[in-house]
């Protein structure tokens, strides 16, 4: 794997952000107001990756600065990480039409976006937060995994080791929003990542 200089990754995240901001791959492009760029410390430990940008998200293109954003910086300041220590971005870049689930295409289309970012963080963990970012990582770093062991419910606040990578699976945020009593058992796990760093 190659190393980056600080100078080098931020180079080379400008060069990709550029091309996240003028994507048209798939129909996200025509719905959106900003396609969001990964957002933190360039040198961060932990890469965290949510599923899409929210409506606020998507009006002033910044991450998580919504209801669920709430909820993150609410269980990091809970769990003793500091935001501004961590790089956040989004599995697919582009906001969703009224909250709807992605589609495997729009994925894909995405999905090597979150790769160069991912190359050129080069994350100790990278936490994908619920059910699609999960799978998404998994089927790329772990492409041979099948059944009942990898899948969301059973690998939700465990340290698994992919060999190219570390990934640490966490509930998303949003989830509480709708399931409070979610907050005591996510905010374990946010604590249990903390002691990993
Ligand atoms: S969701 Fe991703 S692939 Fe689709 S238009 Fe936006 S940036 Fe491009």
């Amino acid at each position: 794997m190659k190393l980056f200089s600080p100078s080098e990754k931020q180079d080379s995240l400008d060069v990709l952000n550029y091309h996240i901001k003028v994507c048209t791959r798939c129909g996200l492009s025509a719905t959106r107001k900003h396609a969001l760029t990964g957002e933190g410390n360039i040198g961060a430990g932990l890469l965290f990756v949510a599923l899409s940008p929210g409506a606020k998200e998507d009006a002033q293109n910044r991450m998580f600065i919504g209801p669920s954003g709430q909820v993150f910086n609410n269980l990091l300041h809970k769990a003793g990480i500091e935001r501004k220590s961590v790089f956040m971005t989004n599995l697919v870049k582009c906001i969703l039409p009224r909250n709807r689930k992605p589609v495997p295409t729009e994925i894909e289309s995405c999905s090597a976006f979150l790769e160069d970012e991912i190359a050129i963080i080069q994350p100790r963990v990278l936490v994908p937060l619920g059910y699609y970012a999960t799978n998404a990582i998994i089927a790329k770093y772990h492409p041979d995994s099948s059944g009942q062991e990898m899948i969301f419910k059973n690998i939700n606040g465990r340290l698994l080791d992919l060999g190219e990578i570390k990934i640490f699976p966490l509930t998303h945020p949003s989830a509480l929003l709708y399931n409070p009593s979610f907050e005591a058992s996510t905010l374990e796990s946010y604590k249990k990542l903390k002691s990993l760093l």
